[in-house]
């Protein structure tokens, strides 16, 4: 997709924020009403080159050849969608189709055209188009019809005059709308800029989404235990789910009832709530991790790539692990990121780097836990910590590892629920010890004597 911008401008880079949108039941008819459109337009360009195909002339594909038929279909096809909104719909036609068609020259069969008919599409409005007053959005529908105004459910993280598109679309039950910015690059106070040549290593693991090693024995250890634990009572509250429901699953060929089809929709949501959640604290951790170097001026990010080595089949429970990982999306964060603080990312591969001693370079066997301890020379340390320190030193340039002494803790996931006593779980059973977030044991009921001045248990005992 060609992209303008004007010469001489700061270097900037784009950044997508998902907003949830409070509406009214007849804004919400409309905006679906929009979506429902864009598909009907999507169908149209399918259709109108399986027509070509048929008659054996070459498809139908550039932009402007599709807007160009658009045009000529006249006004008041497409219900309330604007021609700026039905031709996004084009481009994502024309990009999508191009894609595909670069993939299979290089040799990838397994790359398709698009040719799926969808009952709602994405529909985007540019800068120009729209503008934003405080939270409240006007979205743009064809002449004729009344203005439709939405509300956000939160601030934009961007200033109104950085944004540069918005997106409305569907997704899990709820209508979102995505605001693209172009964020200008992080500028620093001279003195204060990152230094290419202080290194830091970043190993990802489950434990610990991010350990970072740097210059002069520092180090950032990110935790994911909340994380995986939000995994866990996933995976168990989708289990009771289906074993509570299985008795109304249909038959194979049979429609279901619309208690199952009522059960089908709230799985859907809680899947999508559940990925929200991991995707924000994978955000949050990414975030903590170049905060940190930037704040020691580290320049380069040294990532081990563990990608190699998980298509390998480790049996269906570590298979479950490795696939909740999101591997792709912690590299794909913290590569966004630091491209917006000036930090250059270097994938590099991690084989070997948790089972290599950094001081006498002697290989060791994997350790069990979390501690290394090296048998031929006693050095000991955090096993994910002693890993990115081998990633540092694997980067071309020849950075000597530092053993990390200096190491700041940070919890990824803090607004998850359960985790702090404020945000209960209902997931959690009501009976999880001291867990913190859980309500605890429950209490003896008050006695009933009135008047002798006996006083209510109002605390957890013990
Ligand atoms: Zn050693």
């Amino acid at each position: 997709m060609p992209r303008h911008s004007e010469p001489h401008s700061p270097a900037g880079v784009h950044r997508t924020a998902r907003a949830g949108l409070r509406l009214t039941r007849g804004q919400r008819r409309r905006l679906s009403g929009l979506l429902v459109s864009a598909g009907d337009v999507w169908a149209c360009v399918l259709e109108l080159n399986a027509w070509r195909r048929a008659r054996q002339d070459a498809p139908l594909v550039s932009y402007q050849g599709l807007c160009r038929e658009l045009a000529a279909s006249g006004p008041g096809c497409f219900g309330e969608l604007d021609s700026v909104g039905a031709r996004s719909v084009l481009r994502r036609y024309s990009d999508a189709w191009f894609a595909a068609a670069a993939r299979r020259k290089k040799g990838d069969i397994s790359a398709r055209f698009p040719r799926r008919r969808r009952r709602m599409m994405p529909v985007r409005w540019y800068h120009g188009i729209f503008a934003f007053d405080g939270r409240r959005l006007p979205i743009p529908v064809t002449r004729g019809c009344p203005p439709l105004w939405v509300r956000l459910d939160r601030d934009l993280p961007y200033p109104a005059a950085q944004v540069r598109s918005v997106t409305l679309l569907y997704d899990a039950g709820r209508l979102w709308a995505d605001v693209t910015a172009e964020v200008p690059v992080a500028a620093y106070p001279p003195g204060a800029e990152p230094d290419r040549g202080r290194v830091a290593g970043v190993d990802l693991g489950i434990i610990h989404p991010y350990a970072v090693a740097g210059p002069d024995g520092q180090a950032l250890l990110v935790s994911g235990r909340a994380v995986r634990a939000e995994h866990h009572l996933h995976l168990k509250d989708t289990k009771a789910r289906r074993r509570a429901v299985a008795r109304r699953a249909p038959k194979p060929g049979q429609r279901g009832s619309r208690r199952w089809r009522r059960y089908r929709r709230r799985q859907r949501v809680v899947e999508a709530r559940h990925r929200r959640r991991v995707r924000q604290a994978q955000h949050e951790a990414a975030r903590t991790v170049i905060g940190w170097a930037a704040e020691r001026r580290i320049g380069t990010l040294a990532v081990g790539d563990p990608r190699g080595v998980l298509g390998i089949d480790a049996g269906r429970r570590h298979n479950r692990r490795t696939r909740e990982w999101r591997v792709g999306h912690l590299i794909t964060a913290l590569r966004d990121k630091a491209q917006q603080a000036g930090i250059t990312v270097a994938l590099l591969d991690e084989r070997g780097t948790s089972s290599t001693c950094p001081a006498c370079r002697a290989r060791v066997p994997k350790p069990r836990g979390r501690v290394f301890c090296c048998p031929r020379c006693g050095q000991s340390g955090h096993r994910d910590l002693i890993a990115a320190a081998n990633i540092a030193g694997r980067l071309p340039g020849g950075t000597t590892p530092a053993i990390p002494a200096d190491v700041t803790h940070r919890r990824a996931g803090n607004h998850l629920p359960g985790v702090s006593a404020a945000r209960r779980d209902p997931r959690r059973r009501p009976h999880h010890g001291d867990a913190r977030g859980s309500p605890g044991r429950h209490l003896p009921a008050p006695p009933t004597t009135v008047g002798r001045g006996v006083a209510r248990p109002t605390a957890r005992t013990s």
